[in-house]
């Protein structure tokens, strides 16, 4: 069987890795000839809305997914005339706006913070007026990693805004000054059933994932039912097929909905390693109609980003459980270039890991003394 992935980014290179055990093969459609998946499978180097190169992407495909959710909905549709396409695009098409995807929250019941679309400086101070600030602006379509936001705590960070005002499609949003955010990972397959990976801790810096813990340590059960709950109203609402996630923050014992996305997200890559069945494999086996894998974590387990650069591989490969992930991509600053994985049978027995890595990971940067308190307040 072979599947067609529009992206061909560290995403699609972990999918193929995952894939080519169960005997699928892959090919893949990426604008960029530096894509990381390169490496692995062949590609189509074309713009998603080439319909000759859609073509002939998809000729002889089994079916066709996604890694990345910023591709034009109309490619997929295209393509969903002549193969199958999981996850359906309509989660394509409200994950790629953050107003459709509040609302669609608030639709389902799943709570978020106060929000407001903006279109001019004018519509500006009347959101604001309606959900004071702090507050955040943020660009309705295209933003990643913390890029297209702006947080408003003052009048002149609001005058300046609306001196050099970026655009028209934005949501407000009110400022969380939340406890932590979480993550949710949750695979649907064809026939309905449903499995939800734990709970992960997520540490961000500069709007960039810089460290998850998973499972979340000291996460009250009744937190994981939320979570589990709103996955379950979006799966359904959406006839999903695949691994989706959803980013909430924890505030004072409530989760707020953050962002979804409809793809495999760099908040399971601990799952490689960490759980019994990782969630490319999972995503594959829902996508291509087979049982899905237990989701059940195996021990403690802390992932790093690897943003900008590398480090040096033999003194990281002392550490017991310690997994390098280089993804092929070219060295450039705030780019994820690969992660590492530290896993122990134990909170302890992490922790004691962790703080052997070598000093490249003992930077602030990498905010591994959260994972060392938290790992230490949970033994
Ligand atoms: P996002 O692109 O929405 O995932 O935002 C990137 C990061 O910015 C989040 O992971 C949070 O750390 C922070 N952030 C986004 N929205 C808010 C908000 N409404 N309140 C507080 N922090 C936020």
């Amino acid at each position: 069987m072979t599947i067609g992935i529009l992206g061909g980014g560290q995403l699609g290179y972990m999918l193929a890795l995952a894939g080519y055990p169960l005997g699928m093969h892959f090919r893949f459609l990426d604008p960029s000839p530096q894509a990381p998946v390169g490496r692995v499978a062949p590609r189509v180097t074309a713009e998603y809305s080439d319909q000759e190169a859609l073509e002939k992407f998809v000729h002889g495909l089994a079916l066709v997914t996604y890694e990345f959710e910023n591709v034009p909905v109309s490619a997929a549709r295209f393509l969903q005339k002549r193969v199958a396409v999981y996850p359906p695009p309509e989660a394509l098409e409200v994950s790629q706006d953050r107003l459709n995807e509040k609302n669609l929250f608030q639709k389902l019941g799943v709570a978020t913070t106060d929000f407001a679309a903006v279109d001019s400086p004018a519509g500006l101070e009347a959101a604001i007026r309606k959900i004071a600030l702090p507050a955040v602006l943020k660009t309705r379509r295209m933003g990643y990693d913390g890029k297209g936001q702006w947080v408003l705590r003052t009048a002149e960070d609001v005058s300046k805004i609306c001196r050099d005002f970026p655009g028209e499609a934005l949501i407000l949003e009110r400022f969380v000054p939340f406890d932590r955010e979480l993550s949710i990972l949750a695979v649907r397959a064809h026939s309905g059933a449903v499995s939800f990976y734990p709970l992960v801790e997520n540490h961000h810096r500069g709007g960039i994932l810089r460290l998850s813990l998973a499972p979340a340590p000291q996460l009250d059960s009744s937190v994981r039912r939320a979570a589990e709950d709103a996955a379950q109203r979006i799966l359904a609402e959406l006839n999903y097929v695949g691994v989706l996630a959803i980013e909430f923050f924890e505030w004072g014992g409530r989760l707020l909905a953050n962002e979804m996305a409809p793809r495999v997200h760099n908040s399971g890559h601990w799952t490689i390693e960490g759980a019994v069945t990782s969630q490319f494999e999972n995503h594959l086996r829902a996508v291509a109609g087979l049982p899905l894998g237990s989701t059940e974590p195996l021990g403690q387990s802390a992932m790093v980003n690897l943003i900008g650069e590398l480090p040096e591989p033999e003194e990281l490969l002392r550490v017991p459980d310690a997994h390098l992930h280089v993804y092929g991509k070219g060295l450039r600053p705030g780019r994820k270039v690969g992660h590492v994985t530290v896993r122990g049978a134990t909170p302890q027995q992490l922790a004691a890991r962790l703080a052997e890595l070598p000093a490249f990971f003992q930077r602030p940067e990498f905010v591994l003394e959260a994972a060392l308190s938290k790992s230490a307040k949970s033994l």
